[in-house]
């Protein structure tokens, strides 16, 4: 098979798997993954699964990608925070589908990794920094409708910046562990009164950590 039926299948999957937004799925099929992969893995780019990439992190399964891109309900108007930006495969993603993608990354090597590979993409509407995206985005009073993290908060520790930036009537999208070794991703809404939260499904993600990486 090449890369296009293999891409075919893996919309396939996604759709019976329950995704049924349109144009989450098309923004899905509109990019390349293998482009934001290692080569040791690149085989393995539309198989429904995680993947390892640089710096010890991991680039999310596409079923997640996909279910957590439909939930945000994006429309051509929406900003949206990405924290974690990884190999920017998830940015590639939304920047299809709103307005501008604002992403930070804690490490150096992936943040720049990511950031040639949208611009090869010709993804202009990306904003990317390296940072603590625990801390929120560094412009002071800025508000998001969206808020998207790709990687795990601990046990009732949801950064308190994050609930600050998120606009009224805004969503946010966090995995946060429960127990060693049980995370579940809650949908976050901004209410005229305050917050509501549901838990949506079982997730895995590799942790949010505060700080910039010194290592790499
Ligand atoms: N959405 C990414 C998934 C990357 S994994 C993709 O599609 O590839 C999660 C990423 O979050 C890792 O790269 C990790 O370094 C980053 N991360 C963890 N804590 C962070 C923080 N406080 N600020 C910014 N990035 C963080």
């Amino acid at each position: 098979m090449d890369t296009d039926e293999h891409k075919i299948e893996l919309i396939m999957s996604l759709r019976a798997q329950g995704i049924r937004d349109t144009r989450v799925l098309e923004a899905i099929e509109k990019v390349p993954r293998e482009n934001f992969l290692p080569d040791s893995v690149r085989p393995m780019a539309y198989a429904d699964q995680a993947l390892p990439i640089e710096c010890g992190q991991t680039i999310s399964q596409p079923f997640i990608v996909a279910y957590m891109t439909e939930k945000l309900q994006l429309t051509d108007l929406t900003k949206v925070l990405e924290v974690g930006t990884g190999s920017g495969y998830q940015t590639a993603v939304l920047s299809y589908l709103c307005r501008r993608v604002y992403t930070i990354e804690r490490y150096r090597t992936l943040a720049k990794a990511a950031e040639k590979r949208l611009a090869a993409l010709n993804r202009r509407n990306v904003t990317a920094m390296i940072g603590d995206g625990t801390m929120g985005w560094p412009a002071k009073g800025t508000t998001f409708e969206r808020i998207i993290v790709t990687a795990c908060a601990p046990a009732g520790r949801i950064p308190p910046a994050l609930f600050d930036q998120l606009a009224e009537g805004g969503r946010m999208l966090i995995p946060v562990e429960f127990s060693a070794d049980r995370q579940v991703l809650q949908l976050i809404e901004r209410t005229e009164t305050g917050f509501e939260r549901q838990s949506l499904l079982p997730v895995r993600f590799v942790p949010l950590l505060e700080g910039i990486a010194r290592a790499e």
